[in-house]
């Protein structure tokens, strides 16, 4: 729903580095005059210390209100603790694909000219938290059992949307990465579901081809070129999309859509990086990438495509970065040279 224009969205700013990168990505979306009308609420250890809990009602009636939000990292406790309120969000939301591009922005790195997109399927998988302990002679750990759960309808879905997306974005090849020498059933049907849509509907439209994770994550490094739309399960995609990230000069570069038929969370592919927050050092270019693709995604790629050659004359012609792309500047400071950018040209 819109009022004169303006586009209600949930703004969750996250933990860590969070605060931060939000508030950096929010300047420069204000001065690009993007239509959002903000409704601030927590989750992850900031929902904790606010309401007492991960992911507070309010945060979710929020979503259910806009169906749109912009989203801080929000950290999760390694081990026990409770369950990841990312995960949660995308099952509360059934956002069952989780589009991650990467691109090239500065050039003279690593590698040259990367364009890759990663298709991660975002509700099934080993992610499900299917997971228990059993305990053998006193000890409480002796065995650890998880249960990973794919389906014939997730897999159709997610491999179905990634077609669309590679033939509506006029690339050339989806590879479909999976396990299925090994884990014949988890992510046999994955690969048996692909080859079955490919032949139905999209083998006179667009390329299709296979590759095992091991391999694929080799393949990466060694010549990454050669793919284009990848597609996998959820914690293939989890790993691979790091790896990729670094492909791009690493996690500040790498933005993320978590996309369901009702409802859109655009984030970073990055967490709340603790062991740099507060010191106003983040490189904030991944969440502002992340509200570029927001942006494409309300039909107002005019202002997503300001953002993006905002970013790269700072980066490039300005040469104004963070630390972890070599520079100097604060997160403040290069995000005042982004605005100055968006308003100046
Ligand atoms: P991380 O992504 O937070 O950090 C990995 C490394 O990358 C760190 O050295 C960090 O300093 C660096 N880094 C990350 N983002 C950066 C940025 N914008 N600018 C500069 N450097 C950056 O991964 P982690 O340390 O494994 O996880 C920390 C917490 O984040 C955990 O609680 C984890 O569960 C959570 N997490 C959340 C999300 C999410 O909200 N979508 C994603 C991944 C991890």
């Amino acid at each position: 729903m819109t009022t004169n224009n303006r586009i209600p969205a949930t703004l969750i700013p996250g933990d860590g580095i969070g605060t931060e990168i939000t508030e950096a990505t929010c300047a420069v979306l204000e001065a690009l005059e993007a239509p959002f009308d903000w409704d601030m609420q927590v989750a992850g250890m900031a929902g904790v210390h606010a309401a007492g809990d991960p992911l507070p009602a309010a945060t979710l009636d929020s979503i259910r209100r806009t169906r749109l939000a912009l989203k801080g990292p929000l950290e999760t406790p390694v081990g026990g603790g409770y369950r990841s309120s990312n995960v949660r969000l995308r099952e509360e939301f059934k956002l069952y694909a989780n589009l991650r591009p990467a691109q090239t922005v500065i050039p003279g790195g690593r590698f040259e000219n990367i364009d890759l997109v990663l298709v991660r399927e975002n509700n099934e998988g080993l992610y499900m938290g299917y997971e228990h302990f059993i305990p053998i002679d006193g000890d409480p750990h002796a065995v650890a059992i998880a249960t990973g759960v794919n389906t014939r309808q997730g897999s159709r879905r997610i491999i179905e949307f990634a077609f669309e997306y590679a033939i509506a974005k006029g690339r050339k090849k989806v590879t479909v990465v999976h396990k299925a020498n090994i884990m014949k059933a988890l992510t046999g049907i994955f690969l048996e579901t692909a080859r079955d849509i490919y032949a139905q509907k999209y083998k006179d439209r667009i390329v299709m081809d296979e590759v095992i994770i091991d391999a694929c994550a080799m393949k990466l490094v060694m010549n990454p070129w050669q793919f284009d739309v990848l597609v996998t399960t959820n914690l293939f995609g989890d790993i691979l999309s790091d790896e990729i990230a670094g492909l791009i000069g690493g996690l500040g570069m790498a933005p993320g859509a978590n996309i369901g038929e009702h409802a859109a969370i655009f984030e970073a592919v990055h967490g709340s990086a603790p062991d740099i927050a507060g010191r106003g050092i983040a490189n904030p270019t991944a969440l502002m990438l992340a509200a570029a693709m927001m942006l494409d995604h309300v039909r107002r790629p005019d202002l997503g495509d300001r953002m993006r050659k905002a970013i790269f004359d700072t980066l490039n012609v300005d040469k104004i970065r963070t630390g972890d792309l070599g520079g100097t500047a604060s997160t403040k400071e290069y995000a005042a040279a982004l605005v100055a950018r968006v308003k100046n040209g």
